[in-house]
């Protein structure tokens, strides 16, 4: 914990808010830190931030899940990333955090303001603790001078916790899970870690435009009100909660103003021209802090995409995480252009130039996590926004097992890349999980005495033994010309990015026909769809009926959190109305919310897929050209599980929910 320069005016210095997910909390490093705080960690656990499975985040299984397997994030997984620029103003749920109605992990008083009530006559109300053990507490504090609600502490007959509910009750006073509710960073930069560990209060949200809404163990010290509300400027309203939920929380935005900076120092002398120095002269601290603060933030979150979309008057910064968009945090006006520009910067683009898009990237490291960065500028009418996919290098390739595919379709799908070969196509909309496909099917095939090569725009993960090529549009190698050179190079495997040109398509086919396996993706919303796009396109209907071997439809649904979900039954009438052929009602889970999952009820994601087998009857239906819906028809007697299906399947596992169904594919 570094001592901070304490200048005239609110110091921005990084503060950096909690994220709702615990299991981060229980990271080692905050571990390490939060030993050196003021406030000791004392009956720490009854706070739910005893440790908990998965640290790590990308593509993982969670302990607690056992044998289930999942996705868990996707966000180095997908494809055409341009494309999320426009795709990407769709939010599914209200955010958590943002304007009051919203936020989560707040427990309002029976009544605001003072009740003149005694704290342990509240304990007693709330049932917190029995009448006998508050009598007894409060005989033993006068012989031992401390409080009594001290004594029951140590008595284990309440717990800390409890004790933050019982005070935020006393006062008429918000009372704050920290696990759950997600503290805003704008908000938190506005009092350094020096000054939030003294008093033991961290601004987590802007209750509204003059008003911050600060966390605080002990709601009665009007002295750290007073000064919280002169240095930042604002009206200060109080909400409690426990002690070490907001030690925990200081030592984590201690930690966070690091992590950027330093890592990228260490890495400096292997990357020096790819990754860019944080450190930099402290003219722009303000910014650069805030915009390091939300990359760190984005990251730890296993965000895929960062948004900064101006709104005429402030900037929102949001993250897309587990696929749906979330408000974190809003820059204020008067630092919104500098953090544009200072991205802009880090990217090497033209600052100057704000009416054009431009593109560009970023290489840099969080907290020992190669990450790379790929920006593109939105010029709006309301200004210049910004949206950054994060490809997260460090991500591990998932295994086959892992991908939520039904053993029947795995292997299927398996069966089909062993192939000498042949085309498989994966297919789905942007942000379908379908490079993590093709990357575990990689993975499978990866073995010395196999040649495979790869064009990708971009490379999302490295893999050794692959020779990857990138995509570039400044030197002009585009799939089909890096295709072109590949086929000369005496391929066994062939790994193309994306199919979306008939030149690119051509070659593809071509070469799947004449002794390669050929891996690619289609924008198409199902299987079967593929055969037809590949004709529409304008290869010649035999081709693609000889060279295609299988074609993968997914999507990514949500998982729903195993800590909270809640059983629940699904009417007949509502699986009708989901044009599902039900007569009788269903038993399923609905999701709840609790801090594990940060108050949204789903935690990670898994895959939904369709497997279709090119047959000859399906064969002979593309040269005849029919339409995708009669080789659907076909394909399913014969086996296929379409995509809707597998959906509900995995609904009636207790594995997703059916709105995510509904989100994910539609009802049709
Ligand atoms: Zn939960």
């Amino acid at each position: 914990m570094s001592d901070l320069r304490q200048p005239a005016g609110p110091d921005l210095h990084a503060i950096f808010g909690i994220d709702g997910a615990p299991e981060k909390v229980a990271d080692p490093m905050i571990s390490a830190h939060s030993g050196s705080a003021d406030v000791g960690l004392e009956g720490g656990s009854e706070n739910g931030f005893e440790s908990y499975g998965e640290v790590g985040e990308g593509l993982g299984t969670t302990l607690e899940s056992g044998a289930e397997v999942e996705l868990e994030v996707e966000r180095a997984a997908d494809d055409d990333w341009e494309e999320e620029a426009d795709a990407a103003e769709q939010p599914v749920e209200p955010s958590p955090t943002g304007h009051e109605p919203g936020w989560s992990g707040i427990t309002r008083p029976s009544r605001r303001g003072s009740s003149s009530r005694f704290l342990t006559d509240v304990i007693i109300a709330m049932q917190l603790a029995t009448a006998r053990q508050v009598e007894d507490a409060i005989e033993t504090s006068r012989s031992s001078g401390s409080p009594p609600e001290r004594i029951l502490l140590d008595q284990g007959a309440i717990t800390h916790d409890g004790l933050a509910r019982a005070l935020a009750e006393r006062y008429g006073l918000d009372h704050l899970d920290l696990g759950v509710f997600q503290v805003d960073m704008s908000a938190a930069n506005l009092v350094s870690t020096t000054i939030a560990k003294r008093y033991q209060a961290v601004p987590v949200a802007f209750a509204d435009k003059r008003t911050l809404l600060v966390a605080m163990a002990d709601p009665s010290n009007v002295l750290a009100v007073d000064d919280i509300a002169i240095m930042t400027g604002h009206e200060v309203r109080v909400a409690v909660a426990p002690p070490d939920d907001i030690t925990a929380l200081i030592s984590r935005l201690d930690r966070l103003e690091d992590v950027v900076g330093n890592s990228t120092e260490e890495q400096q002398a292997e990357e020096d021209a790819e990754v860019v120095a944080l450190h930099e002269s402290d003219e722009d601290a303000p910014v650069i802090k805030l915009v390091n603060q939300i990359v760190a933030q984005a990251v730890e979150r296993g965000a895929s995409d960062i948004h900064f979309a101006p709104d005429g008057k402030e900037t929102r910064v949001r993250f897309r995480i587990d696929g749906v968009l979330q408000d974190i945090t809003t820059v204020p006006r008067r630092m919104a252009a500098g953090a544009v520009s200072r991205v802009k910067i880090m990217a090497e683009l033209d600052i100057a130039e704000k009416r054009l898009p431009q593109d560009g990237r970023i290489g840099l490291v969080v907290d020992g996590r190669h990450v790379d960065l790929r920006v593109v500028t939105l010029p709006s009418v309301h200004g210049e926004g910004i949206v950054m996919r994060v490809l997260d290098k460090s991500n591990v390739v998932v295994d086959m097992e892992k991908l939520g595919m039904a053993d029947h379709e795995r292997e299927r799908f398996e069966h089909s890349c062993q192939e000498t070969h042949g085309a498989v196509l994966v297919t789905g909309p942007t942000g379908s999980g379908k490079s993590t496909t093709l990357y575990a099917a990689l993975q499978m095939l990866n073995t010395p005495e196999k040649n495979i090569i790869t064009v990708e725009d971009p490379v999302e993960y490295e893999m050794a033994g692959l020779t990857q090529v990138q995509v570039s549009n400044k030197t002009g190698l585009t799939f089909a010309t890096g295709l072109r050179a590949m086929v000369r190079a005496d391929p066994d495997i062939i790994m193309v990015g994306e199919i979306r040109d008939k030149e690119t398509a051509q070659i593809a086919i071509e070469s799947a026909l004449t002794g390669h396996l050929v891996l690619s993706t289609l924008h198409t919303n199902d299987a079967p769809s593929a055969i037809t796009r590949l004709i529409e396109m304008g290869v010649e209907p035999f081709l693609v009926a000889s060279a295609l071997e299988c074609v993968v439809a997914q999507r990514l649904a949500r998982m729903l959190c195993p800590s909270c979900k809640r059983r629940m039954i699904i009417p007949a009438k509502v699986l009708q109305d989901s044009g599902y052929k039900a007569v009788m009602e269903l038993e399923a889970y609905e999701p709840v919310g609790c801090r594990r999952c940060g108050g949204s009820g789903y935690r990670g994601r898994v895959g939904l897929y369709e497997v279709m087998k090119i047959s000859p009857e399906i064969q002979t239906m593309a040269l005849e050209r029919r339409p995708a819906e009669v080789m659907r028809d076909l394909a399913v007697s014969q086996g296929m599980v379409r995509l809707r299906d597998d959906g509900l399947n995995k609904v009636r596992m207790g594995r997703t929910s059916m709105a995510e169904i509904a989100r994910v594919i539609g009802t049709n």
